[in-house]
């Protein structure tokens, strides 16, 4: 587990400034600190999603890696 991908820096990089600020519901405007987001990749991007626990609304974050 101490070998290193050149994706996964940017990967981990990205996730920790999603987790930094506090999430906010588009649709309610729930206010989320958890910082649950599932991420998922396909190589060039990666996609962050998380569902609101409040009105079930999806949000996605997408970045190119
Ligand atoms: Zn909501």
């Amino acid at each position: 587990m101490s070998s290193s991908y050149g994706g996964r820096s940017a990967f981990e990089r990205l996730r920790v400034r999603l987790d930094e600020r506090p999430h906010a519901c588009r649709g309610c405007g729930f206010v989320d600190d958890a910082g649950g987001w599932e991420a998922a990749t396909t190589g060039a991007t990666v996609e962050y999603r998380r569902e609101c626990p409040s009105c079930g609304t999806e949000h996605v974050r997408r970045y190119q890696l």
